[in-house]
């Protein structure tokens, strides 16, 4: 890992600074980072949304024992031939009440699903295939089994020894039922990742302030509250900073001693004062970028040191002030960077593709993340449209959107009808 930031950005294909593409930032950012080496033991109930910290061994058989997989007759395949065959029936199997002895030639054994396969039985004739039956014999039907059908296997799901979920791995609810049903009821996770966070600008109010001639609430802590939340992350709330050096100096420096991770809002575009760069400049490494991109063009990555103390480090993401700026830049930089750092894998991007409800007028050289809504029509056909003004500060519309339109780097103006990239916002989990 080279060990600064330029080192690295000198080794990227692509890179220039001043109009830098998103996957050649992307890159940047996420080679940047490390993971985290602190973990911690936490009640399986707790670990939701948490990242493992090592893999999850299965110490038993995932089932634990070959079971039925149908409601019927319990037999030995070796018993079937070329003409029907009559059993007798000599006892049950129900789930969690297992039937105790062998089951010897010319034998079979009434069986519920998920019950134990008796000693000497391979296979299971599901009971609508039979065509006699009474409590005590039953007659199988030639040609309709084969050996080995309808048992589920012992290990089938699992074997023991072998890895159910990989180090690195977000937990989700499928996941805590795979632990639980390996009979583990603890698991080591990272720690937490800190992230601090603050908005700059001197026109910017709290709420419960009263809201000055031109100012305005500051809503990115919020959005910003609400996405760290959701990416697994400690969020740590710094308020408002003014626009003035010694205010945001101290803030970065405080930020730097409580968290692994910075993330401001505002003063990185070009118009804003030039004391920013200098001072995240004298103290660490940090890029400013324009990036080709809309929203959120203006960013500043790095690292910085807080040298007043133990000289604790944390990165930091300076991204713009503009509402709708801000979240995509969380999502297409910030996040994937947090991800790894919190010692789990970025997140894959899953795309769909929908046919486009409207034109989208767009640009070649530069990505575009639109804010659309797909819906269904009367005929039941997906399509996406947008939401309308797609100004990077129009935050309703943002709060209109079902999903993200990708227009890529290369891509045109789209048709009516042509078919383009969605991200949903909204996953089943
Ligand atoms: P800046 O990047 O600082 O030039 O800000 C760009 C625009 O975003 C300006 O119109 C700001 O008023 C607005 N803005 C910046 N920070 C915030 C915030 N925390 N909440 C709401 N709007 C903001
Ligand atoms: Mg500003």
């Amino acid at each position: 890992m080279p060990s600064t930031l330029s080192q690295l950005t000198r080794t990227l294909d692509g890179y220039a600074p001043d109009s830098l593409r998103v996957d050649v930032a992307r890159q940047a950012i996420t080679r940047f980072v490390t993971p985290l080496t602190e973990t911690e033991a936490i009640p399986l109930k707790q670990a939701l949304g948490r990242v493992l910290a090592a893999d999850i061994v299965s110490p038993i058989n995932v089932p634990s024992a070959d079971n039925s997989a149908m409601d019927g007759y319990a037999l030995r395949g070796s018993d079937l031939g070329a003409s029907d065959i009559t059993l007798n029936v000599i006892g049950k199997a129900f789930a969690g009440h297992p039937y105790p002895h062998e089951v010897q030639p010319g034998e079979c054994v009434r069986i519920m699903t998920g019950a134990v396969i008796p000693r000497g039985c391979d296979s299971v004739i599901p009971h609508e295939l039979v065509i006699d039956a009474s409590d005590t014999a039953v007659t199988i039907p030639s040609g309709r089994l084969r050996a080995g059908d309808n048992r589920r296997l012992a290990g089938e799901d699992l074997p023991a020894g072998s890895t159910a979920l990989p180090k690195g791995r977000v937990l989700t609810p499928s996941d805590l039922g795979l632990i639980a049903s390996l009979g583990i009821g603890e698991v080591t996770v990272m720690r937490k990742l800190r992230v601090a966070f603050f908005s700059t600008g001197d026109e910017l109010r709290s709420i419960g302030q009263p809201l000055d001639e031109g100012c305005v609430y500051d809503s990115n802590r919020y959005t910003l509250h609400g996405m760290l939340l959701r990416a697994g992350c400690e969020p740590i709330d710094m308020g408002v900073v003014r626009d003035d050096p010694a205010s945001l100096e101290a803030a970065l420096r405080d930020a730097c001693r409580q968290a692994d991770a910075i993330i401001t809002t505002g003063g990185v575009s070009a118009g804003d004062a030039d004391f920013t760069r200098e001072l995240m400049a004298r103290l660490g490494e940090v890029l400013f970028w324009k990036l080709a991109m809309r929203p959120g063009r203006p960013m500043a990555f790095g690292r910085i040191r807080d040298d007043s103390g133990e000289g604790k480090q944390a990165m930091l993401f300076g991204l713009p002030g503009n509402p709708v700026a801000v979240m995509a830049s969380f999502y297409f930089f910030a996040r994937d960077a947090l991800a790894i750092m919190a010692g789990g894998t970025p997140h894959p991007q899953l795309t769909l593709r929908v046919p486009a409800a409207e034109a989208m007028r767009k640009k070649p050289g530069r990505t575009e993340y639109q804010r659309g809504i797909v819906g269904t029509d009367a005929q039941g056909r997906q399509s996406v449209r947008l939401t309308g003004a797609q100004g990077s500060g129009v935050l309703s519309s943002m709060s209109a959107a079902n999903c993200m339109v990708v227009l890529h780097h290369e891509q045109d103006s789209v048709a009516v009808g042509e078919m383009v990239d969605v991200l949903l916002f909204d996953g089943l989990f």
